[in-house]
């Protein structure tokens, strides 16, 4: 699975680094770049009234920039404003299921948003955690109810950091199932 992350307007630039090197470790037959381009936060996701970010807008300017690039079967964008889906007070984020196009959000990932103190690396893990459920989305996955899977829905940081950054095995088969299909000749 050819896997490209995009910055949607400023990251910090150490995040998308992280991903890179994390995600072709629980991906089977995963490589994964840092996109060069940065795409622009869409004007019309601001919802001025609550001051978040639509993901969904976001999300379809994603998947636009995915169906233009042959050159990645998944596109995982990563941005750091705080962002809402329709009827949810805020995501982390989200992704088609299936589809080429997946968005995360850091907003809610740094231990300082909680009054804890600042870490590094409890922020990458979170991040490294959301990209691979977000991703598991597009590959066909759902929500798993198996609590340490990665596929097991944060309601909020609390689940997050309960879970392991790893599918359990029978969500692992599935993806691994799923980008053996992708590496088929068309
Ligand atoms: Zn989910
Ligand atoms: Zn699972």
């Amino acid at each position: 699975m050819k896997t490209g992350i995009l910055s949607v307007g400023q990251v910090p630039r150490e995040i998308p680094l992280e991903l890179v090197h994390a995600l072709p470790k629980i991906f089977p037959d995963t490589a994964c770049s840092v996109i060069k381009e940065t795409l622009t936060i869409p004007a019309d996701s601001l919802a001025k009234k609550r001051n978040q970010y639509n993901s969904s807008v976001i999300l379809n300017q994603i998947n636009a920039f995915a169906a233009n690039n042959v050159d990645f079967d998944r596109v995982l964008g990563v941005i750091d404003v705080d962002v809402f889906a329709f009827g949810l007070n805020y995501v982390f984020g989200e992704a088609y299921t299936p589809g080429k196009a997946a968005l995360i959000s850091l907003w809610r990932l740094r231990p300082d948003f909680y009054d804890e103190t600042p870490s590094l690396s409890i922020f990458v893990s979170r991040a490294v955690k959301e990209a691979v459920h977000e991703l598991g989305h597009t590959l066909g996955l759902h929500h798993c109810e198996k609590v340490s899977c990665i596929m097991h829905f944060s309601k909020s940081i609390f689940d997050t950091d309960k879970k392991q950054s790893l599918f359990c095995g029978q969500d692992y088969l599935q993806a691994s199932l799923a980008i053996n299909t992708l590496a088929q000749p068309p």
